[in-house]
């Protein structure tokens, strides 16, 4: 499909990590997934290459390019190769924008530079075993004392939970006073009283590592206070549209994936002399879903612009966000089923884009908390 958004630089930048993704990861993939996690070599090299933190400014090591096009190229290329562990978005999109808004000019110069280079792995915890979906109930306090806080609590289901050397915490300093208590706190590896647990056994993206984080009388410096103390769920409110935005760009690009990959097997699998697309059912189902997809597309390549343009409202993040991340979960079942029994077997490609998709509707705000607040915007 045409897309008139990318200009001809895209392009480039798009064979370039299409290239870096051919040669540096696929290959390694597969291994990857079974050891639960990818090698943090892979992430020094993307920040060599330049396919980290491409909105930072150069001051501080990134290529100061403000433009989520670019952003949104890089996960693309990971959505359509199925490369699902390496979770350079979650680096670039979601935590590293937390640094470069609300981070000072100490902050800034103290963390942007090893993070554009991939030295340092970035993530964000706010979930926790009590509380997800209802953030304002967490239960992670941080208690100022002298040039500390002292941080007491527990994460859970963190993505780069193991491989993270920066982690945006979601605390309550004000226990009472609800979500106005909530504060981000920025911790760094070796913090004492800062442990990791065991990663997750998840369903799918087995190589990325997910795990619980562990604070038990951590001191983490007052310097580490991301914004001001009780910000923080006006931050996290702030950014949730862009990481909601990622998973979008990531969930369609999925969608076409699976689509294109079972396109291919329905013309050369044959059944009743015939191949099975071209089936009345199995050709309205294709036409159905790329329709959809085709319309999806068109939605999120708009929403890309208004992401850029600053225009992006939390409702429209949140729309785009269930609605694509569903779509998957449709088509990765339909495709399933028209592979028939290779389907459910592991080796067929279509069998772990089935398992990595599942996910999609659950984390960064479930399908229903989407609608929650689509619905609050419309008044009701
Ligand atoms: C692989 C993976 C990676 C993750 N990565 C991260 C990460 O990096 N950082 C992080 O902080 N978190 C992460 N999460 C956590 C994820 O964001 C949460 O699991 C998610 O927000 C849901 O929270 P919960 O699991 O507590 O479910 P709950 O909040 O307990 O929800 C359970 C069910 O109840 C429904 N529900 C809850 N409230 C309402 C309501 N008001 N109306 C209607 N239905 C409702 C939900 O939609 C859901 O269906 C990750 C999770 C997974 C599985």
């Amino acid at each position: 499909m045409h897309r008139p958004l990318f200009e001809p630089e895209h392009q480039v930048f798009r064979d370039s990590f299409r290239s870096f993704v051919e040669n540096e990861i696929l290959p390694f993939h597969a291994r990857w997934e079974e050891e639960g996690i990818v090698p943090r070599e892979i992430w020094n090299k993307a920040g060599e290459n330049g396919f980290l933190c491409m909105d930072v400014e150069e001051k501080y090591g990134g290529a100061g390019i403000s433009d989520f096009r670019y952003d949104s190229i890089v996960i693309e290329e990971l959505a359509n190769t199925g490369a699902s562990g390496v979770y350079f978005s979650l680096h670039t999109d979601v935590v590293v924008p937390y640094i470069t808004n609300y981070g000072t000019e100490e902050q800034k110069q103290r963390w942007l530079p090893r993070m554009a280079a991939g030295e340092w792995i970035g993530a964000i915890a706010m979930t926790e075993p009590g509380a997800g979906s209802d953030l304002a109930a967490l239960r992670t306090t941080a208690v100022r004392r002298g040039n500390c806080y002292i941080v007491n609590g527990q994460k859970t289901f963190i993505s780069n939970g193991i491989l993270n050397d920066i982690a945006i915490v979601a605390v309550k300093t004000d226990p009472q006073a609800g979500h106005k208590g909530i504060s981000l706190l920025v911790v760094e590896r070796g913090t004492p009283g800062f442990e990791r647990g065991n990663q997750f056994h998840k369903m799918g993206l087995h190589a990325q590592d997910t795990a619980e984080l562990y604070f038990s009388d951590a001191q983490v410096p007052v310097e580490n206070l991301l914004g001001a103390e009780g910000q923080g769920f006006k931050l996290l409110m702030k950014e949730l549209p862009r990481e909601r935005m990622s998973l979008s760009v990531g969930a369609i690009a999925g969608a076409r994936a699976a689509f294109d990959l079972t396109l291919k097997y329905a013309k050369d699998r044959k059944a009743f002399g015939q191949p099975i697309g071209s089936f009345q059912h199995s050709k309205f189902l294709f036409a159905e879903m790329h329709t959809e997809i085709t319309i999806g597309q068109t939605f999120i390549d708009q929403c890309i612009l208004d992401l850029n343009a600053g225009t992006l409202t939390n409702d429209t993040a949140s729309m785009a966000k269930w609605w694509t991340t569903e779509l998957l979960k449709r088509v990765v079942d339909h495709c399933v089923q028209l592979h028939g029994g290779y389907g459910y077997i592991m080796e067929t490609p279509i069998a772990r884009r089935y398992l990595d998709a599942r996910v999609a509707t659950i984390f960064s705000g479930t399908t229903e908390i989407m609608k929650e607040i689509i619905g609050r915007g419309l008044g009701l």
